[in-house]
Formats: C-alpha cells, structure tokens, sequence
C-alpha cells in the first residue's frame, strides 16, 4: 500500500518537475497563479481551516519519523540499491507535489511585473533617502499615537489580530494584482521557539495551505510577520516581494499597534543595511528615535536571545540552496529586496506616501 503511494507520488512528483522546466512565466501566471492553484488553496482552506490544530506540525512530524525510519533503516532483505531508490522517489514525490500545490508560484511575473514598476539595486543615496524617509514617519507616528500602541497590547495578547491581519491582506491584494484568499488559515506554533530555534520566524506550509507564526516571537513583531507569511498564502513565492505586501497591507492599517509593528519591522531592516555600509550614519538614524521605541527595540532583542538559534549555518545554507534551486538568484539575500521594492514602488505611487504620512 505505502508502496504504491509512494510510486503514484513520484512519478506524478516528476510530472510536475518536468512542467517547471517547461512552462513560460506568463502561462503560469495565467493558468497556475490566478487558476490552479486558487482552487487548490480554496480546498486546503475548506479542510484544514475547520482542524484545532496545525496539521503542517503534524505532517512535518510524521515525514520526519517516517523519513528517518526509511533513511536509516533498511528493510529485511532489501538491497541498498532498494534503499537508495526508495529515498529518491520520495524526495522526487514531496518536491514535485511542493510545485503543484504552491512552489510554481516562484516562477510567476514578480511584484513588479504584475503592477508596472521598474526596480533596480538602490544607490547609497537612495538607501540613505529611504531610510530618512522611513525614520522620520516612524518618529513622527509614534510621537502622535504612543498611548493608542500601549493600550493595543491585549490586541495581540488575544490573537485578535490574526483574523485583523487577514483582513488588511485580503483588501490591498487586488490593488497589487494579487487575488484574495478569504478563508486563508493561520496559526501561532507552539511550543514557544519551534521556528525561532531555526532562525524562523514564520512559515507558510505548502501541502496543507497555513500560515505559521512563531509563538515565541515578541507582541510587535507578530503583525509584521504574519502579515509575511499571508503574503506567502497569496501565492508570491520571493521573500522580499512578501514582506512588501505586507508592509504595504500594515501601513494602510488604522490600528496603530499593527502599523508601528510592520514600520518598526522594516526600519529595523533598513537599519540593518546602512549599517553594514556605513556605521556610523546608521548610529545617527539609530539615535534620532524616541527612547520608547529604542526600549521596544531592545525588548525584542531580549525576547529573541531566549530562542538561539540551534543550526543557523546550516539552516541558512539548505534555504539558501533551495531559493537558488526556484530561480531566486540572490538565496537569502532576496530577504533584502523589500527596500528596492519598496523605494521604487512609493516613487512610482506618490499616493502611496500619504498612507506613510498620515497618522
Ligand atoms: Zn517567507
């Protein structure tokens, strides 16, 4: 029985691999992003969306005893040529059926493709502007609308804003030429520091269609990521084109403790850049920010130093290879792009910086 499962999963498995390498980019677009695969996350909803628990815990569980079970113990009689076949077909089966339920999202027209911006490497003057741009917004906020973040705390504390979240993504989706995904699942993992341990904050799980958020992770962080991992759900396959979407979904909220945390979240980015290229200007930035919003900092760093992280090399490396294996060039680095996207997106959509500007 197992056995015939898993050679129905690979030689499908290997149908798909196959397609990848000979489908165009805009016949996906048309036909897998905006058909196939919105009825294959209308039906992961339906089933797993009605389920108390997150079934990606349980299957990554269930692959990881049983893989490992496969992996090391070899079956009375079997040959090790057996063996190696049986390990192959069924990583060909999961990879292939990772790009039919989700992964041939990668190979769609990017963000910008879909919506008319040209994008290119930003300049350090650019990177300086965005950066002062941000900062001064994000000062200016928080300085008007302090007491509304500290007394939204409980907004989190009580998950409220996971259904919240949902909301703001669904309705900047179709002004971004993305399609909503109403009753889209998402989930906090426990327990606390499942994914940080991994140097993960989120992740969206693909054979069952939810979206994942670290327990552990600090109140003003959450907003920020899971609105990432819808992004994900929406079927955008690059990294930075998703905390994009996110960002863009947080700042047009008027909850300000979600906007703080998707503007916190990005400035921390920012930050992140400039300082690896000019210390001492990113120490300015640093210092321009009110003394709360240095302490929120701190206390997210503090939260964050309980989980380290237990293979960061090695997790890096396999997430790294593995963007690389779907067409994304830059691997990790492609984390990054959200400030490319982003600069080019608000020059490109001067209405865009109202949203940034007002309160
Ligand atoms: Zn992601």
């Amino acid at each position: 029985m197992l056995k015939k499962i898993g050679n129905t999963l690979a030689y499908t498995g290997l149908l798909f691999i196959i397609l990848r390498l000979f489908l165009s980019q805009s016949f996906i677009e048309q036909y897998y992003s905006n058909g196939v695969f919105l009825k294959i996350a209308s039906i992961q909803d339906f089933i797993f969306g009605i389920l108390p628990f997150s079934v990606a815990i349980l299957i990554i569980f269930i692959i990881g005893v049983f893989g490992v079970r496969k992996l090391f113990v070899q079956e009375h009689g079997g040959s090790f040529r057996d063996w190696v076949f049986r390990i192959f077909k069924w990583t060909i089966g999961l990879a292939g059926w990772f790009l039919f339920v989700w992964g041939f999202n990668y190979n769609r027209l990017s963000i910008e493709e879909l919506n008319g911006f040209k994008t290119a490497p930003l300049s350090r003057v650019e990177l300086l502007e965005e950066t002062e741009m941000v900062t001064s917004n994000l000062i200016r906020f928080y300085e008007k609308n302090e007491e509304q973040i500290k007394s939204q705390y409980d907004f989190i504390e009580v998950d409220s804003f996971i259904p919240y979240c949902k909301q703001l993504i669904n309705e900047i989706a179709p002004s971004l030429h993305l399609n909503p995904r109403k009753n889209i699942t998402a989930r906090q993992l426990k327990p606390k520091g499942l994914l940080l341990k991994f140097s993960t904050a989120g992740i969206y799980f693909p054979y069952t269609g939810e979206c994942n958020i670290d327990y552990g992770l600090h109140p003003l962080q959450k907003p920020y990521v899971l609105l990432h991992e819808y992004s994900h759900g929406l079927g955008i396959g690059e990294e930075g084109a998703c905390t994009f979407v996110g960002l863009i979904a947080g700042i047009r909220s008027n909850k300000a403790i979600i906007k703080y945390s998707v503007l916190l979240g990005y400035w921390k980015k920012l930050y992140r850049q400039i300082n690896k290229v000019d210390k001492e200007k990113a120490s300015q930035f640093r210092k321009l920010l009110p003394i709360s919003v240095l302490n929120d900092i701190e206390s997210i760093r503090k939260n964050s130093s309980q989980y380290p992280d237990i293979f960061p090399k090695i997790r890096n490396s396999i997430y790294g290879t593995f963007l690389k294996s779907q067409g994304i060039i830059e691997g990790l680095a492609s984390y990054n792009r959200v400030v490319t996207l982003h600069y080019h997106y608000r020059k490109a959509h001067p209405a865009h910086e109202k949203w940034l500007i007002h309160n």
